[in-house]
């Protein structure tokens, strides 16, 4: 019988864009099994799906004759299987500790291919990327010197480097060069002369507008035009990363926006608009390269690809999100269920850790589905249920908000939320109480029966 009380039957609801790989996987039968098999919450990984994407932002490259390259940035998710499709595709990785650098080179991703990012960088890791031959985005002057002093003293020069901007329009960031360091930073690599080879310009921005992206990348060409004057060789630019993700459809987004209310939320929990995700975007991932190369640079005439192309400007760029957009979802498994004064707290296996949203004064907000051991079920009944993880913390929850399933969860029904892939696995992933690490399971060959293999094989 569905809920009747007034303040909770009409909860917002904010559902995923339909997605046919995962509902197919849904539906298999597979979840349950493997959620039998691991006694605990589990990721599922769709390779294909990051091929996919980055065979769009490719794809809009060439369209535009853009010479380019993408960089998968790997802080965004940890699985191994991400590094073994930039291999098989010769994509590059952004990497910004040792560890990624291991793991990217261990996978077969060639030094020549990773950009390595990251403020105050190790002596490890700057004389690692020395020596593989990696690109390193230098942060600040006192890193610089050090990686010249590194390429003079070492025994494989030269140091290949570009130069970090520090975003006029966000002078508050605590990354990269304002104009009068660059201005130094650019004399030192003319001294350091063959120790270094300066490749061009990075920058980094927050949000995910596209217009500041042309303006900066703009900007970053002429730096570049400067550069080369000096003798030095300056024929790239990196504009970093923040292409969105669509998670929702527009009309979904707004509503929910427009809609909710405290009372939807456990204990009353707040948030502000400001303090989520921009569920929905209008222009996300290859689309928004699309717009950011056909834009016009404020004061100029051509848009940046035609800049580009004019000044033989190689373009870079280091998606994470985007690049994982679709490629996973999240499967915890429903461990108790109690009622409270019109809505249900649902206790699941594993803990708000493996969604790391959760850790950021937010709440991921697309719902997550329900699948019982006969499906997915359906139905207009109304079930506003909240989800918290398996531990002590008044504050662990995996959903704050009263999500209206449509029929009562019972123990054993598999709670799975989707497009979890970038960001939300496993930055915050930690063994509290002793819970073990979800494992990631690599689905291909999707079908009436998906083949699964554990991202990594079990240590012996
Ligand atoms: C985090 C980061 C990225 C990736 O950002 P997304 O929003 O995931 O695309 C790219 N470059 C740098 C330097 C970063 O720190």
């Amino acid at each position: 019988m569905a809920v009747t009380d007034p303040h909770t039957t009409n909860v917002p609801t904010l559902p995923a864009h339909s997605d046919p790989d995962t509902d197919g996987v849904l539906d298999s039968g597979l979840l349950h099994e493997l959620s039998y098999a691991f006694g605990g919450p589990f990721h599922f990984l769709l390779p294909h799906r990051f091929d996919n994407n980055l065979a769009a932002f490719r794809t809009v490259l060439g369209d535009a004759g853009v010479d380019g390259r993408v960089y998968y940035a790997k802080k965004a998710n940890k699985a191994a299987v991400w590094m073994e499709r930039c291999a098989a595709h010769q994509a590059g990785v952004d990497v910004a500790s040792v560890g990624e650098l291991r793991e990217a080179l261990g996978h077969g991703v060639r030094g020549e291919n990773v950009v390595v990012t990251g403020p105050a960088k190790s002596d490890e890791l700057l004389r690692l990327a020395i020596l593989q031959g990696c690109l390193v985005a230098v942060d600040a002057l006192d890193e610089l010197d050090l990686l010249i002093t590194l390429a003079l003293t070492g025994v494989v020069s030269p140091a290949r480097l570009l130069l970090r901007r520090l975003p006029p329009t966000q002078p508050h960031s605590r990354f990269g060069m304002n104009a009068g360091e660059l201005e130094t930073a650019l004399d030192r690599c003319v001294r350091a002369g063959d120790a270094v080879r300066m490749e061009g310009f990075s920058f980094h921005l927050s949000g995910y507008a596209t217009q500041p992206r042309t303006e900066l990348a703009a900007e970053l060409v002429d730096l570049c035009l400067t550069a080369r004057v000096r003798g030095l060789q300056a024929d790239r630019i990196s504009i970093g990363g923040g292409f969105a993700v669509d998670y929702s459809s527009a009309e979904h987004w707004h509503t929910f926006l427009a809609d909710q209310r405290p009372e939807h939320y456990h204990a009353r929990k707040t948030f502000q608009h400001g303090d989520f995700y921009p569920y929905h975007s209008p222009v996300s991932g290859a689309d928004a390269l699309s717009t950011i190369l056909a834009a016009v640079p404020e004061g100029g005439h051509t848009s940046l690809a035609g800049r580009l192309k004019e000044t033989g400007t190689l373009l870079m760029m280091e998606p994470g999100r985007a690049l994982l957009a679709g490629a996973g979802s999240t499967v915890f498994c429903v461990q108790g269920v109690k009622d409270r004064d019109g809505y249900r707290i649902v206790t699941v296996d594993g803990t708000s850790l493996s969604l790391s949203e959760q850790w950021f004064n937010s709440e991921y907000l697309p719902d997550p589905q329900l699948v019982t051991s006969t499906g997915r079920p359906s139905g207009s009944d109304t079930h506003p249920t909240c989800v918290g993880g398996a531990s002590c913390l008044e504050s662990d929850m995996v959903t704050w908000r009263k999500i209206p399933l449509p029929v009562r969860p019972r123990t054993g029904d598999l709670l799975v939320y989707p497009n979890t892939a970038g960001y939300q696995m496993d930055s915050n992933e930690s063994p509290f109480h002793d819970l073990p690490l979800p494992p990631k399971v690599v689905l291909d060959h999707l079908g009436d029966r998906p083949r699964w293999r554990l991202d990594r094989r079990p240590a012996c």
